[in-house]
């Protein structure tokens, strides 16, 4: 399948901003967006990248009823030498497909995708930032597009991808975190959609941040939906402890996103010799560690930040201060790491780095 590419008229393109420090996240999107449409008994037709616009949706389109709606998220990282990289890529495209199956949602076409991107990421590299830390983010998304009320897996979709120049995570410095431990509410359940990128999770969690944030706190740490016992996610990220020599995450139960950042830790810290495991934790287990000073470091990693380190955790009623609050030494170095890896900066033992220009 062709994709058709429609460039914006240069005097209806937005200027770029000047400003790299200002970018912020998730608030400034290019000129271009790729988009294709799927039905049943055709399949996916029509791929174009044309200019951005707003998507004239029927007020009966089933994902503004139902919630059949999921994404990705990933990033696009120019190198010193202007080559532009993207990172594990392949890896977001078979979780959409899993997202796509589990929410009776068609897959898209792996090949198809990957060269959307591609496509999308050169035709709008002028909007790469150059800063430290600094990139594109970018948006894949699926809807469920049929005019019709009544629970059933749509017949129509919508697939697009959407990019837009980000700034550094970290732009007031590599701080730790304050996290609360929610008892009350849970992301996910056994059974549930918490293992895929599926919109309806992100709006359910946000009573809880809310929460957390009335008291002070950055993220959630969310506990088990079945004993409230066991560690699983930390806000929209996966998490580690440090616990004497073990660096230790929650297992891929069904109930935790798998990702991407969370398997290249796991990967980078075994080659570094670390004891890397992957069980079950209790809040217990981790306040005790804690109480014991066993427990050395906390940090969340994601996509977005790579690594966040945690400071404190406020549990029934209690805050406690992780290690000496600050920064953990592995937590630093798998910063670095990673952050070299991606922008072009060291080798690449695992080859997770996609060099598109
Ligand atoms: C996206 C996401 C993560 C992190 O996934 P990465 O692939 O590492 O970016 C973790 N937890 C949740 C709930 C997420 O949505």
């Amino acid at each position: 399948m062709e994709i058709k590419v429609t460039i914006a008229d240069p005097k209806r393109m937005k200027p770029k901003p000047q400003d790299e420090s200002q970018l912020g996240f998730g608030r400034i999107f290019t000129d271009h967006f790729f988009i294709v449409k799927h039905d049943a008994g055709k399949g996916w037709h029509g791929p174009s990248i044309e200019p951005i616009r707003p998507l004239s949706l029927d007020p009966a389109s089933m994902c503004l009823h139902y919630g059949q709606e999921i994404f990705e998220g990933m990033k696009a990282y120019r190198g010193d030498d202007d080559s532009i990289y993207l990172f594990r890529p392949e890896e977001n495209i078979k979780r959409m497909t899993r997202s796509a199956e589990r929410l009776c949602m068609p897959p898209m076409d792996e090949g198809l995708f990957m060269e959307a991107l591609k496509k999308l990421v050169l035709l709008e590299k002028d909007w790469i930032p150059h800063g430290a830390g600094t990139s594109l983010y970018i948006r894949p998304t699926m809807i469920a597009t049929e005019i019709a009320l009544g629970v059933h897996p749509s017949n129509r979709y919508l697939f697009f991808i959407i990019v837009g120049p980000v700034g550094a995570y970290y732009a007031e410095g590599f701080g730790p975190t304050k996290i609360y431990v929610s008892e009350k509410y849970t992301r996910s359940a056994p059974g549930g959609v918490g293992d895929c990128k599926a919109a309806g999770n992100y709006a359910a969690s946000l009573y809880a941040g809310r929460e957390a944030s009335k008291m002070g706190y950055t993220q959630v740490l969310w506990l088990d939906a079945r004993e409230r016992r066991y560690v699983e996610e930390v806000g929209t990220s996966n998490i580690f402890f440090m616990i004497g020599n073990d660096l230790i995450t929650p297992p891929l139960s069904g109930s935790i996103l798998p990702g991407i950042m969370r398997d290249s830790i796991i990967r980078l810290a075994g080659s570094w010799g670390i004891n890397v495991l992957q069980r079950q934790l209790s809040i217990d287990e981790i306040l005790q560690a804690n109480a014991d000073g066993t427990l050395k470091e906390v940090f969340a990693s994601g996509t977005a930040a790579i690594v966040s380190p945690v400071g404190q955790v406020y549990c029934r009623g209690k805050e406690y201060v992780i290690g000496d609050g600050g920064i953990g030494s592995l937590t630093g170095r798998l910063y670095d790491e990673i952050l070299q890896i991606q922008y072009g900066k060291k080798a690449d033992p695992f080859g997770w780095r996609v060099k598109i220009s």
